[in-house]
């Protein structure tokens, strides 16, 4: 049967046998506590001397651990504060680099002298004035296609 090693471990304690490891479990169909050794098995006398060290224990064993949460907690928020600010470290450089990078491709449209901008600048002005010609000769149409209906 392996009902023992199934219930809840209330409390950890030396083991008496061998100094190891052992736990303070209890069945649930029994009010007597029991000791289970990890390496030497159960020890499961129901002694009322041994019983109240038990129940010692169980009990004891909250206060522990809200002790550990408490010291986790602490940890924590150490830990949050010791990260808050290597974070706002990271940040500074991380701006800085970017303003570097974006300088050198801002020179690099002036240095060259080359004939693109300027092409591509009157390309555009054709295009403007062929647009503005065939509107102006539209103009002129339904001004004569008025003046032809008027008349
Ligand atoms: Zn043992």
């Amino acid at each position: 049967m392996s009902k023992s090693s199934n219930n809840p471990i209330l409390a950890t304690l030396t083991c008496d046998c061998c100094g190891g490891t052992a736990y303070v479990k209890k069945r649930v169909n029994s009010k007597n506590y029991y000791i289970h050794c990890k390496k030497h098995g159960l020890e499961q006398r129901s002694g009322p001397l041994l019983q109240a060290k038990l129940a010692e224990l169980v009990s004891g064993k909250s206060e522990t651990v809200s002790e550990i949460t408490e010291s986790l907690s602490e940890a924590t928020s150490d830990i949050e504060a010791n990260l808050s600010e290597p974070a706002k470290h990271e940040w500074t450089p991380e701006v800085t680099q970017t303003i570097e990078v974006e300088e050198p491709s801002r020179d690099e449209p002036i240095q060259p002298d080359s004939n693109e901008p300027q092409s591509s600048g009157f390309g555009i002005k054709k295009t403007l004035g062929v647009l503005g010609f065939v509107g102006f000769t539209l103009a002129t149409l339904k001004a004569a296609a008025k003046a032809a209906t008027g008349n």
